[in-house]
């Protein structure tokens, strides 16, 4: 039997009021698979609706149409029937450790309350499940006492980090976790997730700016475009041959590793901003921009079809085009 993907979003939307009238469509569509285990990145210009997603897909978000199941389950009847199961099967890493801990609770104590709101183990079991949670994120015992405000950037994150794996959820939703670090403690983030990834089987979404990061650690990756998936697959295959214009444009910023790639490598740089989510174009939503838009992209929207959603681009001279699958 094939297992349940950890996540998948079928044409998930999420639309806000505005003062102006307008609606802004902020995720506008969203097919997405995560299949158990991987490392799943996603991507795309501020504003293109990525954090908003990463809400939805934890419940933060209402929803406006779609669907959303969580390990097979859908979201809102793990939310109305069993929360404390959601808990237990899913967890978020916020951008801002000091936002997810209190202030006032030492590092001990902000461990051990999901054990005890869970009611997990007693005193003692719930005292040494702090300490392994401890060890595993790489911070010694000494930090127990400590407020989140007496460590650096990078010890709360891992304290964060530590927090959201007490109940061992099998999937981490992490949005941007790096971006409020030092560059030099990204890289040591970087491994810590890679490594707990591997070594607890989990299933991490992570959202993220830095491309060269999710080329690091990431199995698949998502492409979005103003409010959709523009191109999803695995991270090899998609830095290595993009399909969607948006993402040749975008990936073509990131240095390659690889000499030979590197030398040969042309940045393309894309004209203009982004249309407004209030207002996106009729046809394909990046033809305001798409070097190569033709008549057809003007009035007809390209979809990453559901079939193809584990991998493949939503550009019409694309269609056809499909990456590893996810
Ligand atoms: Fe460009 Fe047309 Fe493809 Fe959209 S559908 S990405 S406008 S070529």
């Amino acid at each position: 039997m094939v297992d349940a993907p950890a996540i998948e979003l079928k044409g998930v939307k999420v639309h806000f009021a505005s003062g102006s009238g307008r609606s802004v469509r902020a995720v506008d569509g969203v097919y997405l698979t995560v299949p158990q285990g991987v490392f799943h990145g996603i991507v795309g210009e501020s504003g293109c609706g990525k954090t908003t997603l990463a809400r939805a897909i934890i419940g933060l978000q209402p929803t406006n149409e779609g669907s959303i199941a969580i390990a097979g389950r859908p979201l809102a009847d793990w939310q109305a029937r069993d929360r404390k199961g959601l808990a237990r099967q899913m967890q978020f890493v916020f951008q801002d450790p000091l936002g997810s801990l209190s202030r006032r609770q030492s590092i001990e104590q902000s461990l051990e309350e999901p054990l005890i709101i869970h009611r997990t183990g007693n005193s003692a079991a719930r005292h040494k499940r702090v300490l392994e949670l401890l060890d595993l994120v790489g911070l010694p015992q000494t930090a127990l006492g400590r407020t989140p405000r007496s460590l650096s950037g990078g010890q709360r994150q891992r304290v964060a980090i530590a927090r959201a794996l007490a109940l061992e959820p099998k999937i981490l939703v992490c949005d941007e976790p790096l971006s409020a670090l030092d560059v030099s403690i990204r890289a040591q983030i970087v491994a810590l997730f890679a490594e707990l990834q591997k070594r607890l089987g989990l299933t991490i979404v992570m959202i993220a700016h830095d491309l060269a990061i999710v080329r690091e650690i990431c199995t698949s990756v998502s492409v979005m475009y103003l409010g959709r998936v523009a191109e999803a697959g695995t991270t090899a295959s998609v830095f290595a041959d993009a399909a969607h214009p948006y993402s040749q444009a975008l990936l073509s910023a990131v240095p390659s590793p690889d000499p030979v790639i590197e030398a040969n490598r042309r940045r393309v740089i894309l004209a203009g901003d982004p249309p407004s989510p209030s207002n996106p174009p009729p046809g394909c939503r990046f033809n305001t921009r798409c070097p190569l838009a033709f008549e057809r992209c003007l009035a007809d929207e390209p979809v990453l079809m559901p079939a193809l959603h584990g991998g493949g681009a939503a550009c019409h001279l694309s269609s056809a085009t499909t990456h590893g699958q996810v």
